[in-house]
């Protein structure tokens, strides 16, 4: 089989959200894995860094008066407030990607979601990643022991909240099973790719397409 033509394209938002301990972030690193042109957008946050959390690698840890000055400069695409702390997405990262043909992904929560929605719908695409049940979201908190009680039980009231916002989304993933919901989830990245707009010279190619063909006829 001959190789697929590489058409210059603009790169996807690729956005996922969940409530705490669905599996998004296991999908997350599986993608960041596999997909060699996938890179994540790295978020700036208010919360205290997790012992196994790495400075510029998870997140951009910072004090809530940095935080609120990249915010007031203009410097954040989105930011919410999620569980008594300041998230947010540097903008310059982002629009650097798209331009280069480059996807981002995104793990942010609905709110951040529907501000990336109303500036940039053409480049958004929204993935919820569901629990298989209520249960199954609580052990997997729990098996995750790096948080108390106290903030489990915060994330479990806070799931509610964000699973309430599933209809905004392109796509659900009910995460059963990670393999199944990683091919998935490569499967909507794939076709998303392939959409006609999300094809920069594709123009250039049909006409260059029609043009030989035309000398192939009498
Ligand atoms: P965690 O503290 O567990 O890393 O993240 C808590 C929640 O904040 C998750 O639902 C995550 O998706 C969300 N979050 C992380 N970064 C951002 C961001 O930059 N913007 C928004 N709106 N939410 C974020």
């Amino acid at each position: 089989m001959s190789a697929q033509i590489d058409i210059a394209r603009r790169g996807i938002m690729l956005v996922l959200s969940s409530p705490s301990g669905a599996g998004k972030t296991t999908l997350t690193r599986n993608l960041l894995d596999k997909e060699t042109k996938v890179a994540l957008s790295i978020s700036v946050t208010t919360r205290e860094r997790r012992s196994s959390e790495i400075e510029g690698v998870h997140y951009y840890f910072r004090t809530k008066r940095q935080f609120e000055q990249m915010r007031d400069a203009g410097e954040l695409l989105e930011w919410a407030e999620v569980h008594g702390n300041f998230y947010g997405t540097p903008r310059e990262p982002v629009e650097q990607a798209l331009v280069e043909g480059r996807d981002v992904l995104f793990d942010i929560d609905w709110q951040g979601t529907r501000q990336l929605l109303d500036k940039m719908r053409d480049d958004v695409v929204t993935v919820f990643v569901l629990p298989p049940s209520a249960d199954e979201l609580k052990a997997r908190l729990e098996r995750r022991a790096e948080d108390s009680a106290q903030v489990i039980a915060q994330r479990l009231q806070n799931a509610v909240e964000e699973i309430s916002h599933w209809r905004e989304y392109d796509y659900i993933l009910v995460n059963r099973d990670l393999d199944e919901s990683f091919a998935r989830l490569r499967a909507i990245l794939t076709a998303e790719r392939l959409k006609r707009v999300k094809m920069l010279d594709l123009e250039g190619f049909v006409n260059r397409l029609l043009a030989d063909l035309k000398k192939l006829t009498p």
